[in-house]
């Protein structure tokens, strides 16, 4: 195969770990990837879904997987999805009279800007049937406060796999059902993910193309693939202005700045895998949140991280060395009231949803993984 511009050494030196070998077709299984070898070829896929956070790393990923869906004329095969934590993420901003995108305006613009057309373009955000009948979103906070307890790294990651690889997964039904209907066999999707070797231990050694055995079915065969698996830090951000599309403000000292000195990662906000950094410097520019997210840890007496409470690190971000919020968001939104709302009622009334309060045994991970959810922890 010719070797891709973006197909750097550091790449295909870790594309030899995968685990997927070379199987002549007869006797590969349906746990082998669609392609045999180490990168997919894009045309095996019925619907390349590519994830996207709003983050620079998704963007790459699209960059990446746009450029060779175009090149392979399968472009129209490709799809992009962004999972809402909704007033949990990052808000547009308003500084000087210039507005700022919210993640989720900024994974739609990742997309738009690639040409991917509107309509291929899925937001998905988790509800929950309100008492009336209709859906209203439900709020990861909400959970945590009806839960009494905190996700945490690995198994009891259930914001990742509840809050994004599930709803992602779902939102694929309606593609698939449409598609099996057409083709009369099981639908080859390609997720593809903005996952990084250097982001962690656990990032290095994962496949940058497997199957994924467990969401592979009679009715769709799903391979995950990781572009940009192998791309160093800067050679992400070299990406940013290219066609004209700029990173996320949050990852700046200030809006517009373009200084990458802001949140090392476009994710929650107030995430349970961020740096004590992103922590502080997140809590200075959304006290209010910082603050509600304080009341529930205090509430159902449970630390928000095993080493530190998120009242320590107000506190913290309250000192003088603490990074400059560079902005501070008012969240007096409607959604962040509505939110408000429904994680004071939670706290009072813990299964007033009728949803079951899981313990950390009965949650786990889904194998897919999201995008921006394996930060460091310092
Ligand atoms: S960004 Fe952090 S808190 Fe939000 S879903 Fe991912 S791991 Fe969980």
């Amino acid at each position: 195969m010719t070797k891709q511009p973006w197909q750097t050494a550091g790449r295909q030196r870790l594309l030899t770990r995968k685990c997927t070998m070379s199987i002549p077709s007869a006797t590969r299984s349906r746990w082998s990837t669609i392609t045999p070898g180490p990168v997919p070829d894009l045309r095996d896929y019925d619907l390349i879904a590519v994830s996207d956070s709003g983050g620079a790393d998704s963007r790459a990923a699209l960059h990446v997987t746009a450029a060779e869906a175009r090149r392979v004329q399968v472009f129209d095969r490709v799809h992009t999805y962004h999972a809402s934590l909704g007033p949990l993420e990052w808000p547009a901003a308003e500084l000087r009279g210039r507005r700022y995108l919210s993640t989720g305006e900024q994974a739609a613009l990742h997309s738009l800007s690639y040409g991917v057309p509107p309509q291929r373009h899925i937001e998905v955000q988790r509800t929950v049937a309100h008492a009336a009948g209709e859906f209203v979103p439900y709020s990861l906070l909400t959970f945590v406060a009806e839960r009494g307890m905190w996700p945490a790294k690995g198994a009891a990651q259930y914001c990742t796999s509840d809050w994004k690889t599930a709803l992602i997964f779902a939102a694929w039904t309606s593609v698939v059902s449409q598609l099996r209907r057409r083709l009369g066999r099981a639908v080859r999707i390609l997720n593809v993910l903005g996952i990084r070797a250097e982001e962690s231990p656990s990032r290095a050694g994962r496949s940058s193309y497997r199957c994924l055995v467990t969401s592979t079915n009679g009715a769709r065969h799903v391979d995950e693939w990781l572009p940009i698996h192998g791309w160093p830090k800067p050679q992400v951000r070299e990406l940013s202005g290219c066609r004209g599309l700029f990173h996320h403000w949050t990852y700046d000292s200030e809006p517009g700045a373009r200084d990458w000195a802001g949140s090392s990662r476009c994710s929650c906000s107030i995430c349970i895998l961020a740096s004590l950094r992103d922590l502080l410097l997140n809590s200075r520019r959304r006290p209010r949140l910082a603050n509600l997210y304080a009341l529930v840890e205090q509430e159902i007496g449970h630390r928000f991280k095993r080493d530190r409470s998120l009242a320590e690190i107000i506190e913290l971000s309250r000192a003088p060395d603490a990074p400059p919020p560079g902005i501070v968001l008012p969240d007096s939104g409607p959604d962040f009231i509505a939110i408000e709302r429904a994680v004071r009622k939670a706290l009072k009334h813990p299964a007033a949803s009728g949803l079951a309060v899981r313990t950390a045994d009965s949650v786990t991970s889904q194998e897919g993984g999201c995008l921006e959810c394996h930060g460091p922890q310092t």
